[in-house]
C-alpha cells in the first residue's frame, strides 16, 4: 500500500495553500487528493474573488490582514500573476441596526490598524455613480477600506499547485477520497479512487463536501453546503477601478468583470444541499433588485451565470485545527469568505501539523470544541 506522511483531501484554495506551505517546510511526502478533473473548481472556482479586511471579529480582521499581505507578494514569490486589484470594498448601509453594527466594526478595524472610512450619501454617490441610492431600501451611509478589492481565484490556486509541485508535493486530480480509515482512536489511511493510502495524518479541506467525509471517520462536522449564485454581464463600459459594491441589507453585490458587471445576491431562504443548478426563480428576484440598485443593468446582456456552494457553519466562522480523532485536522467552513483567507490558512495548517499548533494567529475561537462548549463568537459581516 502506498504511504504518505500527510494526505490532504481537497484541491481548493485551502488544500493547495496547505500543500505549498507544508512542502516549503519539508514536511515529508505530502499527497493532495482532488476528486475533480481540475484543481479549484469547487467553492474557490465559483467565488466572486473579493478580498477584504472589513469584518466584525478581530480574528477575521487578523486573518485577512495577513492573507491579503501574502496576496500582495504573491506575483513575485509564487511567480504567478493574480490580477490583484485593490479597488476598495464599499459597504452600503440602509438601516439603523446595520449602521450601529458597522460603527462598532469600524472602531475595531481602526484599533487593528485598518483605516476604514465612514462615508455619507454624497460621498457614496461620488464614488459609486452607477447606483440609485434611493431605490428601496434607501442607502443612508457606507464604509470603505482602500486596500480591500479583488484577486483571481484560479490564478491563486494555480500558483500554489505549481510551487507545491516544484517543492516535491504530489497533487493529483481525478483522485477522490472515499473514506478516512480509522483504527482505534486514530487515522490510519484514506481509501480513494486511486486505491488505499496509508497515513497517520489527514488534512480535511474538502470545502462544502467536508461534512460527509468527516462522517466516514465517525466525526460529526457542522458544515453545510448552501447554494449561492452569480451572474456576469457582457461589457458595459464599466471602469476597472470601480470598487466592490455591497448592498449589505440585501446581500446584493456588484464588481467590475471584463468591462461588465459581476453580480450576486444571497437567497435568505436557500436550503442546504449540494445544489449546483441555477435557480431561475431566484435569478428573477436577484435581477429585479440588481436593476433597481444599478439601473444601467436594464440594458445589460447576460454573458454567463452559475451556482456555487458556500461551506457554512452555525456561527459563520471556519473550523480550523484538530478534530476529535488522532491525526485528523480540518480547515473548512469559511461561510462565504474563505478565498481571501486561503493564503494564511495554508501556513497555519502547516504550523498545526508540524508544530503541534498554529502560532502566527490565535485560533482559539475557531476550534472545533467551541460547539460543545457553546462558546460561539459569530462573524456578522457575512454576505
Ligand atoms: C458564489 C460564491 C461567492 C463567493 N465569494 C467569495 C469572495 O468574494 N471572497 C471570498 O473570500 N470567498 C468567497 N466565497 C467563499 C470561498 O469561495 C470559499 O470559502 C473558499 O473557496 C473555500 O475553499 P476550500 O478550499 O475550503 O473549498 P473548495 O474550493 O470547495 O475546495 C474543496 C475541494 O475539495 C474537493 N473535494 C470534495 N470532495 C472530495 C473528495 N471526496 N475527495 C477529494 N476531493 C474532494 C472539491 O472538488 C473541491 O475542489 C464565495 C463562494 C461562493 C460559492
Amino acid at each position: 500500500m502506498p504511504t504518505a506522511d500527510i494526505v490532504i483531501i481537497g484541491g481548493g484554495v485551502m488544500g493547495v495553500s496547505a500543500a505549498y506551505h507544508l512542502a516549503r517546510r519539508q514536511a515529508g511526502r505530502v499527497l493532495l487528493l482532488e476528486k475533480a478533473p481540475f484543481f479549484g473548481q469547487g467553492a474557490t472556482g465559483t467565488c466572486a474573488g473579493g478580498i477584504r479586511h472589513q469584518f466584525s471579529t478581530a480574528v477575521n480582521i487578523h486573518l485577512s490582514t495577513l492573507s491579503i499581505a501574502m496576496l500582495e507578494r504573491f506575483a513575485e514569490e509564487m511567480e504567478q500573476e493574480i490580477d490583484l486589484r485593490l479597488v476598495g470594498y464599499l459597504f452600503l448601509l440602509s438601516n439603523e441596526a446595520d449602521i450601529a453594527a458597522f460603527e462598532r466594526n469600524v472602531q475595531l478595524q481602526r484599533q487593528m490598524g485598518i483605516a476604514t472610512e465612514w462615508l455619507d450619501r454624497a460621498e457614496i454617490a461620488r464614488r459609486a455613480p452607477l447606483l440609485d441610492l434611493d431605490a428601496e431600501p434607501a442607502i443612508l451611509a457606507g464604509t470603505n477600506y482602500h486596500r480591500d478589492g479583488l484577486a483571481d481565484p484560479h490564478s491563486v490556486v494555480q500558483g500554489y499547485v505549481k510551487q507545491a509541485r516544484r517543492l516535491g508535493a504530489h497533487l493529483l486530480t481525478g483522485a477522490g477520497a472515499r473514506r478516512i480509515l480509522v483504527a482505534g482512536d486514530k487515522v490510519v489511511g484514506v481509501e480513494s479512487e486511486i486505491g488505499q493510502i496509508a497515513t497517520e495524518t489527514v488534512l480535511l479541506a474538502a470545502g462544502p463536501w467536508s461534512g460527509p467525509l468527516a462522517a466516514t471517520a465517525g466525526v460529526p462536522l457542522p458544515v453545510i453546503p448552501l447554494r449561492r449564485q452569480i451572474a456576469v454581464t457582457r461589457p458595459l463600459g464599466i471602469p476597472r477601478h470601480m470598487p466592490f459594491l455591497i448592498d449589505f441589507a440585501q446581500s446584493l453585490y456588484f464588481h467590475y468583470e471584463t468591462g461588465g458587471i459581476l453580480t450576486g445576491m444571497s437567497n435568505p431562504h436557500e436550503t442546504p444541499g449540494e445544489k449546483l443548478d441555477v435557480d431561475a426563480d431566484w435569478t428573477l428576484t436577484h435581477f429585479e433588485h440588481a436593476i433597481a440598485r444599478m439601473p444601467l443593468l436594464e440594458q445589460a446582456q447576460l454573458l454567463t451565470q452559475w451556482a456555487g456552494l458556500y461551506e457554512v457553519t452555525p456561527d459563520h466562522q471556519p473550523i480550523i485545527g484538530p478534530l476529535p480523532l488522532r491525526g485528523l485536522t480540518t480547515c473548512t467552513g469559511f461561510s462565504g469568505h474563505g478565498f481571501m483567507q486561503g493564503p494564511i490558512c495554508g501556513q497555519l495548517m502547516a504550523e498545526e501539523i508540524l508544530d503541534g499548533a498554529a502560532h502566527t494567529v490565535d485560533l482559539s475561537e475557531l476550534r472545533y470544541d467551541r460547539f460543545a462548549a457553546g462558546a460561539l463568537a459569530p462573524e456578522k459581516n457575512v454576505v
